[in-house]
């Protein structure tokens, strides 16, 4: 009896320290400089969870639990080692579709051994439906990302009605099975199957620029799945962890929401770009520049402003883009990296890439700030950015960008616009600062044109 006892003040005294480092963990993960050591507190309080429930609740062989552990540890280091940086938020979407897909096994495995209390279905049935619906939602959210599928939202006439008609059903079979629970019952089949395919079709409508929301989003549904699967397990870490991760995804949903200007229920329910077609023509002359005459400029420049985008990250020009920077401050320029909340393909995308490249996280600046400062750039350097220049934001009301806060390039003494041609970003809308009066376009790879500048400042 008192040995019981003991084990039980051990196992909750170990819960309670992995809780306190996912707290830390999270603490420090707000801040680049700090980022690193948050994820290393995290990782640790993981590992007392995972080894304390392993002695204390696994009633499987060892050797499943030991095979499983191997398993799991190849595939993950295998796809974190192989992973490019451009398929993080793939990656990151598909991470999040397994923790719904766990969380919906876990709740379909419960329904064999746990008990038959009200609030044991009411866990379960959630834990499914969370579950579900972040599993089919974050597959969507790979497709879009990956470019497997067009980014751009689907819409259909009656859209909303069929959503309003799958939440009533889902609904009504939550409640028969909740009133008559049993593995056979053919209600579960329904709110698994329903589940999943709400999960597609609250998705599908949201593309384009919008998508950083429904990541943050999908995000935040892993946790509460998690939680949910906690109350059927009864274990109280997964209870804390699930929240967690569901308070601090939907925290990152309103700031994604801010960033963009936009409020979650429109994001969520008007699709992006639907009725907005825009009045004004983006035409004009192209004025392109060689990566030679580009060197001259920057060498006479006394403050320059880099704004990277999702096209840095294809490009990998991180490193040469930090080169390039180091000859301006040697120059005697003073350099600044402008960063837009949305810029790239998951949140922080630009800060990792900058970070991995050893930029100094005093020179990254934040929009709200490097916008007033902008009128008195001589350059500002835009690489791989698009859609978070596009002065369309600003300026045109028919613009489906139009209200989104953007970078205000435009407004330095001259641009330089790095990209490979003249197409548009992920939004698919087309951008007017390509034509500015000062804007320079510098066409090709990213990290060609800038290793040629380098070269230039070396030679
Ligand atoms: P964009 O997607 O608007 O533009 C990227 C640009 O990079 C393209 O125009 C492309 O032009 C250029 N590019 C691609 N490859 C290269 C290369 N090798 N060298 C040089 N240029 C290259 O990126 P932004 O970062 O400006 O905006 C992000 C967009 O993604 C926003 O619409 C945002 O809402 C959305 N989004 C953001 C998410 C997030 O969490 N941050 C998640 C999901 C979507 P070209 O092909 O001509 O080279």
């Amino acid at each position: 009896m008192m040995q019981n006892l003991n084990i039980d003040l051990l196992i909750n005294l170990s819960y309670i320290a992995a809780a306190v480092l996912f707290v830390l963990g999270l603490k420090k993960l707000s801040s680049p400089a700090t980022a690193r050591k948050g994820n290393m507190l995290s990782a640790i309080g993981m590992l007392i969870a995972i080894v304390v429930t392993l002695l204390n609740e696994i009633k499987l062989p060892w050797e499943n639990i030991i095979a499983g552990l191997i398993v799991g540890a190849l595939i993950g280091a295998v796809a974190a080692r192989r992973v490019e940086m451009t398929g993080m938020p793939e990656l990151v979407a598909l991470f999040n579709g397994f923790g719904g897909a766990s969380s919906l096994l876990v709740g379909l495995a419960a329904v064999f051994v746990a008990g038959t209390s009200t609030f044991t279905n009411v866990t379960i049935i959630l834990s499914i439906l969370i579950g579900g619906v972040t599993l089919t939602g974050s597959l969507i959210a790979y497709g879009k990302l990956s470019e497997k599928m067009p980014s751009k939202a689907i819409q259909f006439t009656g859209q909303q009605v069929f959503n309003i008609g799958l939440v009533l059903a889902i609904l009504g079979s939550s409640i028969m099975f909740c009133l008559q629970p049993s593995a056979e019952s053919p209600w579960l089949i329904a709110v698994i199957g329903l589940s999943l395919l709400f999960g597609i079709m609250i998705t599908i409508p949201i593309g384009g620029a919008d998508m950083p929301v429904v990541i943050a989003l999908l995000n935040s549904y892993s946790g509460l799945a998690a939680c949910a699967a906690g109350f059927v397990l009864s274990n109280n870490l997964l209870i804390v962890s699930g929240s967690l991760v569901g308070a601090s995804g939907l925290i990152l949903t309103n700031i994604m929401c801010k960033a963009m200007n936009r409020s979650l229920s429109n994001v969520l329910f008007s699709g992006f770009g639907a009725t907005k077609v825009s009045s004004a023509k983006v035409e004009g002359e192209v004025k392109p520049i060689s990566a030679g005459d580009a060197f001259l400029i920057l060498e006479a420049a006394q403050n320059v402003c880099v704004v990277p985008g999702y096209g840095m990250a294809v490009a990998q020009a991180q490193h040469v883009v930090r080169e390039l920077s180091d000859h301006l401050e040697e120059n005697g320029c003073e350099v600044q990296f402008a960063i837009h909340p949305v810029a790239g393909r998951m949140p922080g995308h630009m800060n990792v890439l900058l970070a991995e490249a050893n930029v100094p996280y005093d020179q990254l600046v934040e929009m709200d700030d490097i916008n007033p400062q902008m009128a008195n750039m001589d350059v500002a350097i835009v690489i791989g950015a698009n859609d978070v220049v596009n002065p369309a934001a600003n300026e045109d009301e028919g613009s489906p960008l139009y209200g989104m806060p953007v970078i205000n390039v435009n407004q330095a003494r001259t641009v330089f616009v790095l990209k490979r041609s003249m197409g548009s970003g992920f939004s698919g809308v087309d951008n007017p600062l390509f034509f500015g009066d000062n804007t320079r376009m510098l066409f090709g790879d990213a990290k060609e044109s800038i290793s040629h500048i380098v070269g230039e400042f070396k030679g």
